[in-house]
């Protein structure tokens, strides 16, 4: 296949500067993005590496942190995950508190606010240094030891996080929060904080391509019943409100993050990044879908 040329074309079909959309500003740090930045990265299961644009700056990964967040806690907690956060999507915005309260303080699933927050919690729970140890863990499947958070992010989130606040605390009250609040909610403001360009997004999640193995080593750091329910929850839960026009457009599992960053698996093919700024109303890259559709449209070729 390609994938350079179908990069080529897709650059050439997708304007983002004409998309609609708005870069987000409920966290002050990223409305200082420009809205025209527009990268794509593809690493293939074998190595091969494709791109255009600005696939090598750094962006915040945002919601996309859920995943690896989740991938750590599976590794302590195992199955016991499931007791205290659900599989099932939302069909609700991100942060929304709706159905906490119907729920009794269970999330739907783990790649929501409210279950990103639970899952957070086992973490702090179980490790040290929960921020040293999940860097650890992020640089080790990164392959990668640039990676880091980005304090200023992480900082303006958490001067300004009062829906998360709200969150927690609700899902406290439930019982379903065990540690200190703050405690809790600063690890997570940290986690979304983590930046990365396109090119370490997609060099980071060919683990999920690779059935939870590092194609290096072959290390295995997920089983590979692990990592297919990994991506069966991107493919259900990963896009929000939104996860159903992401299958029915892209057809492959994915996360997106506020900082305008996709990343989808094609399992046992490649993982590939996208970073466009602009959001819709649903939170999602507008441009970041537009190309990913393109990408199944344009190999003829998706998980479907
Ligand atoms: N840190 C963001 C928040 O909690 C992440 C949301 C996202 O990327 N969808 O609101």
């Amino acid at each position: 296949m390609d994938y350079q040329g179908i990069l080529n074309e897709i650059k050439v079909n997708v304007d983002c500067t004409k998309l609609p959309g708005e870069v987000a500003s409920y966290i002050p740090e990223l409305a200082k993005i420009s809205p025209d930045k527009f990268g794509m990265h593809l690493y293939s299961v074998i190595g091969e590496e494709f791109c255009f644009g600005e696939s090598q700056e750094r962006f915040s990964i945002q919601s996309i942190s859920k995943v690896l967040s989740l991938s750590l806690a599976l590794l302590y907690e195992g199955e016991n995950v499931w007791k205290r956060v659900g599989v099932e999507p939302s069909g609700d915005p991100f942060n929304s508190l709706v159905q906490l309260e119907y729920e009794n303080g269970i999330p739907r699933n783990p790649l929501i606010n409210s279950g990103a927050l639970v899952i957070c919690d086992i973490l702090v729970s179980h490790l040290e240094n929960p921020k040293a140890e999940y860097l650890q863990f992020v640089r080790k499947i990164a392959q990668n030891d640039q990676i880091d958070f980005d304090e200023k992010v992480a900082e303006s989130e958490k001067a300004e996080g009062h829906h998360n606040r709200a969150m927690i605390n609700l899902i406290k009250a439930y019982g379903n929060i065990k540690n200190d609040v703050e405690e809790v909610l600063d690890f997570y403001f940290y986690t979304c904080s983590v930046q990365m360009s396109c090119k370490e997004l997609a060099r980071t999640f060919v683990l999920y391509a690779n059935h939870g193995c590092l194609i290096e080593t072959g290390e295995q750091i997920l089983s590979v019943k692990r990592t297919k329910r990994i991506n069966a929850l991107m493919q259900t839960c990963g896009f929000y409100d939104e996860a159903g026009e992401f299958s029915f457009r892209v057809g492959l599992p994915g996360k997106s993050g506020v900082g305008g960053g996709i990343v989808a698996v094609y399992p046992n093919m490649y993982s590939v990044a996208v970073w466009s700024p602009k959001l819709n109303e649903k939170g999602n890259s507008t441009a970041g879908m537009l190309a990913l559709e393109l990408l199944t449209n344009i190999t003829g070729s998706s998980i479907f």
